[in-house]
This record gives C-alpha cells, structure tokens and sequence, in this order.
C-alpha cells in the first residue's frame, strides 16, 4: 500500500529540473557553434555532439561532487547592496558559508573563463571541449530569472514546480517549433565581470514577472485545465498542459525565447573571448 502511494506521489510531482532544462542546455550549446569565427568553428563543429551531449553534466555533479550546487545559482535578492564583483573582495565581506548558501554562480563563471582561457593557451583540446561544455552550462543558468532567486520553484508563493515550466516545460514544447535564434555573430567581451553581473542582474530583476505572471494566469485556469498526464519515458506523469505552458509563454512576453537567445549569444561570445584572450591559438 505504501509503495502505491509513494508511486502515485511520484506520478504527480512535477518533473525535476536544475537549470535550463536538459533539453534547453543542450539546444544553447548546439547552437552556441554557429556563431563562432571559422577559426574555432573548424574545432567546435566536429564536437558539437560532445557540447550538446555533455551540456548538462554539471547538473549530473550535484548529487557526487560536494561544492557543486551552489555554483548554479545565486540568491542575488538575499543581499540588499550590491555585491562585490570578485571572489576574494565577496570572500572577505561575507565568508564562505554565507556565500555557498546563497550560491556562487557569478564567481564560478569567471573560474570558468580562466580555466577555458588557460586550456586555450595550453593547446588541451580534450580539456577545452570540456571547459566550453560546463562553461556553456553555467552560462545558461545566469540566464535563467529563477537562478537568481531566493523563491527559486515558488516554494515562498505556492507556485512549486514553475521552475520547470519556464525553463524545461516551455522550450520543449516550443522551441524547436516556434523560438527564433538569429542573434549574431560571437562578440568579444571587453569586460567579462561587468558581462557577467549585468546577466546576472537581469535574470533577477526578471524574476518578479515569472511569478507574478504566473500567479495570475494560474488564477484564470481551473487546476484540471493548467495540468494534463503524459506519458515519458514509459511512464505517466502530470506535467503542465500545453495550453497552459503556451498561454504562460505569450503573458511573458516571449520572455523564454528572448532569454535562451541571450543564452546562446552570451555562451558563443564567451568560448570567443577565452580564445581571443588566450592569443587566437590554432585549434587543428
Ligand atoms: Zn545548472
């Protein structure tokens, strides 16, 4: 009897999700490679499948590598002035523990231009390819409204499972049919930190519209409207209904597709300026 009910819970929770969903993160990486100068392209292109397969494995590390988790988020409403920009200058004012509680996404993006920059100057292909896979990841969740939110899955406003209806529910139902990519070519980034935090800014200050939006919407569509089960992986699951996900996509103001673009821009303009920084080595 217990296993039944723990099942039907297991049914009816939303799917989990830690960033842009799988889905999501793999499509930024994919896409992130056509936007690169011929220069990296003739290295990337080869390996798209690696970016594209290993775009979550950051995600994977949370549950085996301690330290992990916090390197995906940070809790930028938690603190009422403006945060130091480098590690140590942050370390110094708030100290590990509060930091690591409140994540550490914008200093381990810039660790992660290092260690790419560094892997550039070193010629390590192998070493590259995975920088640029994780690098790609976490570029994505700077992205993301609710990774910059301390009501990260609405649990503070009874909207628990939102997380995934923004950023895995909505691009699978709708990205490869309706969002458009066309952003440019990669830019180099003169100044990587203020890069950074001005993503970074922006995902919280959009925060507020993904939950009260959804709030409201929630309030026009009776519960059997806003759910509906589907089948995954052979299994059945309650996920959000897909006019509901569409109806919440468009009160957004395409806010997801406007986001992801920014996402593949940024993670191609990055992988770029690591290159560029490291001396434009050749990468054949
Ligand atoms: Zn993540």
């Amino acid at each position: 009897m217990i296993v039944i009910r723990l099942f039907i819970i297991l049914l009816c929770l939303p799917l989990p999700s830690f960033g842009w969903g799988f889905f999501a993160h793999q499509r930024i990486n994919q896409l992130a490679v056509f936007l690169l100068p011929p220069e990296m392209m003739v290295f990337y292109k080869p390996h798209i499948d690696y970016l594209s397969t290993h775009a979550s494995d950051a995600d994977k590390r949370r549950y085996v590598v301690a330290g992990e988790a916090p390197r995906h988020f940070i809790d930028l409403d938690h603190y009422d002035i403006l945060l130091p920009h480098t590690w140590q200058a942050a370390l110094d004012c708030y100290g590990s523990d509060t930091l690591n509680t409140y994540g550490i996404l914008p200093w381990h993006l810039q660790l992660m231009m290092t260690r790419l920059t560094n892997a550039f100057k070193d010629r390590d292909l192998a070493r590259i390819l995975r920088l640029s896979a994780d690098l790609g990841h976490y570029l994505g969740d700077a992205c993301v409204p609710l990774h910059a939110s301390s009501n990260h899955d609405g649990q503070l406003s009874e909207q628990e499972g939102i997380h995934a209806l923004w950023e895995s529910r909505i691009p699978e139902l709708m990205a490869d049919q309706t969002f458009t990519y066309w952003t440019g070519k990669a830019e180099y980034i003169n100044n990587i930190n203020s890069c950074i935090w001005q993503t970074i800014r922006e995902s919280a200050m959009a925060a507020d519209t993904v939950l009260s939006v959804e709030k409201q919407l929630s309030r026009e569509f009776a519960p059997n409207q806003r759910y509906a089960y589907e089948k995954r992986q052979g299994k059945l699951v309650r996920n959000y209904a897909a006019a509901y996900t569409k109806a919440y996509q468009q009160r957004l103001g395409d806010m997801v597709e406007r986001r992801m673009r920014t996402a593949v821009h940024l993670v191609a303009s990055c992988w770029y300026t690591a290159w560029v920084n490291a001396g434009e080595p050749r990468l054949q």
